[in-house]
C-alpha cells in the first residue's frame, strides 16, 4: 500500500484533492514542517464510502481479533516513540522531555486498555416477570465515526477516541485540528501498519468546512469531538439525531483551603499553569485560595514559579514551551490586558517573552486580585496564567467555583475529610481531585463535563468510551414459543 501523502481514504494514502494547502509551522521557531492537501466534498464522500464499506468487516472480526490488532498498534507506537515525541514536540510546541514522550506513553497505554476493556464487555441477563421468557443485553457497533479532534494533545486524544472506536468496531475518519495533524496520521499508519482493514480508519485534513462536511454526511453515524465548547455546540446542531460524544472547554478551579498542605497546593497549581503551556482543558484556569492563608500561599507559588523554565521544547532542561498559534496567544494577551485594566496585581510575567525566534513564547504568569467578573475567572485563558481569588468561607468558594458555565474538572486541596467530601458533592465539575492537581489525568476513570454545563457530555476513559461508542441492545426470548415448546420452569432438586 502506497504511504506517501497525509491523507488516508478508503484504505490508501495520499493527497486529498483541494487546491488550499494547510501548512503546519512549529510554534517554536516558525519553520514550516508540512503541508497537506486538505479534502473537497468528492474527498469526504469517497472516504465515507470507504468507511462504509469497512464497517461490516469489522463488525465480523472477533472483539479478541480486534484486540489482537489494537495491542499491536500499540506496540508499533511504542517502536517508533521517539520520532514521533519529537514530532509532536514540533508540531505542538511541547517540551519534548517533560511532556511529549509521556503523551506517546499513554496513547499506547490507551490502545492496550481498549484492547483489554473490549474483551471484557459484558452486558446483562435480566430476570423477567414471566416465567418463560429471557432477558439480556448485548452491544452492536454504532456505525462509522468522524473524530474531530483539538491541537492540544495531538497524539493522546486522537488515540483516546481512535482506539475506541476500533474496539468498539466502528470505522473512524480523524479530522485532526488544523494546527497539529502530524501526530494524527502517524496514528493512523501505525493502526493501518497493524493489520485494520482498509477503510477502518481514514484521516481528512481542513478546518470548518471539512468538519461540516462530515458530521453532516448521511454515511456517518457518530462524531466523537473535543474541542471548544462554541465548536461542540454547532456540531450538535448540525448533528441532529446522530449519536455524538462532546468533551467541550474546562475552567478548572483549584480551591486551597486554609488546613491544606500549603506547599503540595502550591506546586500543584503552578503545575496546572503550566503543564501544556496552560493549554489544556484540565489546567488550573482559577486558584481560590482562603484568606487567612493567602499571603503563604503566594509567597509558596511565586517561589515555585521562579524555578518554571521557559525555552527550546527540544532541550531537556525546558518546562514551558511555547503556546502553539498565534489566537491562542492573542487570548492571552486580552485576558490580561483585561486584568490590568480592572486593577488586579500582575506578580509575575504578564508578556510574551523577548529573545525567542517566535512571538508565541509566553511567561508564566501569576495575577492576584482577580474578581469574577474579569476575564481571566469568567473564560477559559488557554494559557499559562494562574489567576489568584480569595475567599472566606466554604460555601463563598463553592460559589466561585460553580460560578461557570463551564465544568470538567476541579481540585480541593484540604486535610479534612469531610471539607473533601463537601466540595465533592457540591462542586458542578465532572471530576473532583482531592489534594492533587486539576490536571491530574490518568487513562482510564470516566472523563467529561458536568451535566448543567456547556462542558459536554458522555465519558472518555477506558471501558466508558466504548460504552459510549455501541449500541445496547436488548434480546427478549419467550422459550415457550419455540419448536419444542418448553415453559421455563425451577431446576429439579438435588441429590437428597
Ligand atoms: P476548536 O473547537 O476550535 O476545534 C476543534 C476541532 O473542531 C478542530 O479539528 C476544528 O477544525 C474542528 N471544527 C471547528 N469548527 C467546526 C465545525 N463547525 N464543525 C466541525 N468541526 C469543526 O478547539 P481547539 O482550539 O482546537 O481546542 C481547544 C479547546 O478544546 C479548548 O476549549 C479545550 O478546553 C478543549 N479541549 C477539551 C478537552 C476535553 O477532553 N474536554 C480536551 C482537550 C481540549
Amino acid at each position: 500500500m502506497d504511504s506517501s501523502g497525509g491523507s488516508l481514504i478508503g484504505g490508501t494514502w495520499g493527497e486529498a484533492s483541494g487546491s488550499d494547502p494547510l501548512v503546519v509551522t512549529d510554534p517554536a521557531t516558525g519553520a514550516i514542517l508540512a503541508e497537506l492537501a486538505t479534502a473537497t466534498e468528492t474527498d469526504v464522500d469517497r472516504t465515507v464510502d470507504g468507511a462504509m464499506a469497512a464497517a461490516g468487516v469489522l463488525e465480523a472480526m472477533t472483539t479478541f481479533e480486534r484486540a489482537e490488532l489494537l495491542h499491536r498498534t500499540a506496540d508499533l507506537l511504542d517502536g517508533r516513540r521517539d520520532d514521533l515525541a519529537e514530532q509532536l514536540s514540533r508540531e505542538s510546541g511541547k517540551p519534548l522531555q517533560a511532556e511529549a514522550v509521556d503523551e506517546l506513553v499513554e496513547s499506547a497505554e490507551i490502545f492496550r486498555l481498549a484492547a483489554e476493556e473490549v474483551k471484557r464487555l459484558e452486558t446483562q441477563v435480566l430476570p423477567s416477570a414471566d416465567p418463560a421468557k429471557r432477558v439480556f443485553t448485548f452491544r452492536k457497533p454504532n456505525g462509522v465515526y468522524t473524530l474531530i479532534t483539538p491541537w492540544n494533545f495531538p497524539m493522546n486524544i486522537p488515540a483516546e477516541l481512535l482506539a475506541s472506536a476500533l474496539a468498539a468496531g466502528d470505522p473512524a475518519i480523524l479530522k485532526p485540528s488544523e494546527e497539529t495533524p502530524l501526530s494524527a496520521i502517524a496514528l493512523a499508519h501505525a493502526a493501518v501498519d497493524a493489520g485494520f482493514p482498509p477503510g477502518a480508519v481514514s484521516v481528512l485534513h481542513g478546518g470548518r468546512a471539512v468538519g461540516e462536511a462530515l458530521v453532516t454526511h448521511r454515511g456517518v453515524d457518530g462524531i466523537a469531538f473535543v474541542g471548544s465548547d462554541q465548536t461542540g455546540e454547532a456540531i450538535v446542531r448540525a448533528a441532529g439525531l446522530k449519536r455524538t460524544l462532546i468533551e467541550a472547554s474546562g475552567n478548572g478551579p483549584q480551591v486551597i483551603c486554609d488546613d491544606a498542605d500549603l506547599e503540595a497546593a502550591a506546586a500543584a497549581a503552578v503545575f496546572g499553569a503550566r503543564y501544556a503551556s496552560g493549554q489544556c482543558c484540565v489546567a488550573t484556569e482559577r486558584l481560590l485560595v482562603q484568606a487567612s492563608v493567602h499571603d503563604e500561599v503566594v509567597e509558596r507559588v511565586l517561589a515555585h514559579a521562579a524555578t518554571v523554565v521557559l525555552g527550546d521544547p527540544l532541550l531537556e532542561t525546558t518546562t514551558l514551551g511555547p503556546m502553539n498559534n498565534e489566537a491562542v496567544a492573542h487570548k492571552m494577551d486580552e485576558h490580561v490586558a483585561d486584568a490590568r485594566d480592572r486593577g488586579c496585581d500582575v506578580l509575575a510575567g504578564g508578556r510574551r517573552a523577548r529573545g525567542h525566534p517566535t512571538d508565541l513564547f509566553y511567561e508564566l504568569t501569576v495575577v492576584d486580585g482577580v474578581g469574577p467578573d474579569a476575564l481571566l475567572f469568567t473564560d477559559e485563558s488557554f494559557g499559562p496564567v494562574l489567576p489568584i481569588t480569595t475567599f472566606e468561607t466554604d460555601d463563598e468558594a463553592i460559589a466561585l467555583a460553580n460560578r461557570s458555565s463551564l465544568g470538567l474538572q476541579a481540585s480541593v486541596f484540604t486535610s479534612s475529610l469531610s471539607r473533601a467530601y463537601r466540595y465533592i458533592e457540591e462542586l458542578r465539575s465532572g471530576t473532583i481531585v482531592v489534594n492533587e492537581s486539576t490536571s491530574f489525568w490518568e487513562t482510564h476513570p470516566p472523563f467529561g463535563g458536568a451535566s448543567r454545563t456547556r462542558s459536554g457530555w458522555g465519558r472518555i476513559g477506558g471501558r466508558f468510551t466504548l460504552l459510549d461508542m455501541t449500541d445496547l441492545r436488548t434480546a427478549v426470548i419467550d422459550v415457550a414459543n419455540t419448536r419444542d415448546g418448553w415453559s421455563g420452569r425451577a431446576e429439579s432438586p438435588g441429590p437428597s
